[in-house]
């Protein structure tokens, strides 16, 4: 039975217009009464933005690229909607005072937004993995500092989530992430030296936005999640297992000192996840397909190769280096990312440059937020620069 005295919870959405972000509104949607939407935020799309803002009535909509300020000004107008543009404009979304944020937009772009959510002490669902990749170590001890609360949204990290005893964390002996192994499990590496962008982002089971598609197809992604995780739920790297699981249905499990694996399944919707972490602690309701297991019949598991997806083996080595290796991997990921998708480099050229800017660029230190913002540009422009150039082959994988 409904409970008659649903609180209203009060949430905001930034990266509304993306894949997470959308689906994140369609929940919010789906039962009106129980929230009230402070801010919404992205990048370019004005149109999209400004009809969200409307049919939920939200207090402000921001677009980070300023020339779009206009455009949105003008679509807002007479709504009583307050408009904003530019980095300041983000930070100032996330500092409304929304309990729950969803963290949403793509890249390092989203570290200054999520930082002010955490720092107002709020339930921040985050999706936005990036962040926690350049800046783990800053995140995680503002999050403490400011009684802020890190919600997983990703499938694989909500999954452990909802399976990791916390108070019997001493009995912990492992965490697994499956992964599908994205578009090209089956390539040969001769063959996926020619996939192009449009083959990259055709994504098998999961519907989602270009970078984290090429992130699956090289694998980049589970890469970048054994960092997120090794953050979220204080393990070392070498106790965070990745697994190839091609029917994406076991999402993310957790080994105890019994023998016990605890794992959670669900259909590859990203509805449930994000879900989980909107309702919690409660569960809310969210239109996933059901799993049929009948239907579903065999379920695979398969160790992932370390010869075409050496993106896996940067990631492990960047996280055991630590200091500012995680955060020149994700800047260098990111500007390779960025010029495969503009045809200027091949699909392998990905991983290639993200090793020669870790090679480039020594591992440091870092003390401050300031550090890595540094050490993000750094590695962009380094990376940048060996875009275009001829690439050495990748070492040997170990
Ligand atoms: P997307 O590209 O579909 O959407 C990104 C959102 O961020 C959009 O609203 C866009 O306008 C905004 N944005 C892009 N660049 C920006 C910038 N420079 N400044 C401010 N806003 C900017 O991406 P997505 O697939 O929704 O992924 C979002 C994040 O969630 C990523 O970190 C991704 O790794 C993570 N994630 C996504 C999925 C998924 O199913 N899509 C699953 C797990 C994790
Ligand atoms: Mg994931």
């Amino acid at each position: 039975m409904a409970s008659p005295n649903v609180s209203i919870r009060r949430v905001s959405i930034l990266g509304s217009t993306g894949s997470v972000g959308r689906n994140t509104v369609s929940l919010v949607e789906a039962e009106p009464e129980r929230y009230a939407v402070e801010a919404l935020t992205a990048n370019r799309n004005v149109e999209l933005l400004a009809e969200q803002a409307k049919r939920l009535r939200v207090k402000l909509a921001v677009v980070a690229d300023q020339s779009r300020y206009r455009a949105l000004k003008a679509a807002l107008s007479g709504t009583g909607i307050e408009a904003g543009a530019g980095a300041s404009a983000l930070v100032e979304a996330a500092m409304l005072p929304a309990d729950w944020v969803m963290a949403a937009i793509v890249g390092a772009a989203g570290l200054a937004s999520t930082l002010a959510a955490v720092r107002r002490g709020a339930l921040v669902a985050l999706a936005n993995k990036e962040t926690l990749v350049c800046a783990g170590a800053m995140v995680t001890d503002e999050v403490k500092r400011c009684g802020a609360r890190l919600l997983p949204a990703d499938s694989e990290h909500n999954a452990i989530f909802q399976v990791f005893e916390q108070d019997r964390r001493h009995a912990i002996e492992r965490i697994i992430l499956t992964a599908s192994g994205g578009p090209f499990r089956e390539r040969t590496l001769a063959e996926m030296e020619r996939m192009t962008p449009e083959q990259a982002v055709a994504h098998p089971n999961w519907s989602m936005g270009a970078k984290i598609s090429v992130d699956s197809a090289t694998m980049m992604n589970k890469g970048l999640e054994v960092i997120e995780a090794h953050y979220l739920f204080d393990l070392p790297g070498e106790r965070v297992d990745v697994v190839v699981h091609p029917q994406s249905i076991v999402h993310g499990m957790v080994c105890y000192s019994d023998g016990s694996v605890l794992a959670q399944l669900g259909s590859p919707d990203m509805r449930t996840p994000i879900a989980s972490t909107l309702g919690w602690p409660d569960r809310i309701a969210a239109p996933s397909p059901r799993l049929d297991f009948a239907r579903l019949a065999r379920l695979t598991f398969e160790a992932p190769d370390p010869v075409r997806f050496p993106a896996l083996r940067l990631a492990r080595a960047a996280l055991a280096e630590g200091g500012t290796a995680p955060t020149v991997l994700n800047a260098a990921n990111e500007v390779a990312v960025a010029a495969f998708l503009d045809r200027r480099i091949g699909f392998l050229d990905i991983a290639r440059t993200v090793e020669r800017t870790l090679d480039a660029l020594p591992a440091r230190p870092v003390a401050s937020i300031e550090d890595v913002v540094a050490t993000d540009h750094e590695a962009r422009e380094v990376a940048g620069g060996f875009i275009g150039q001829p690439a050495p082959a990748l070492a040997a994988a170990t």
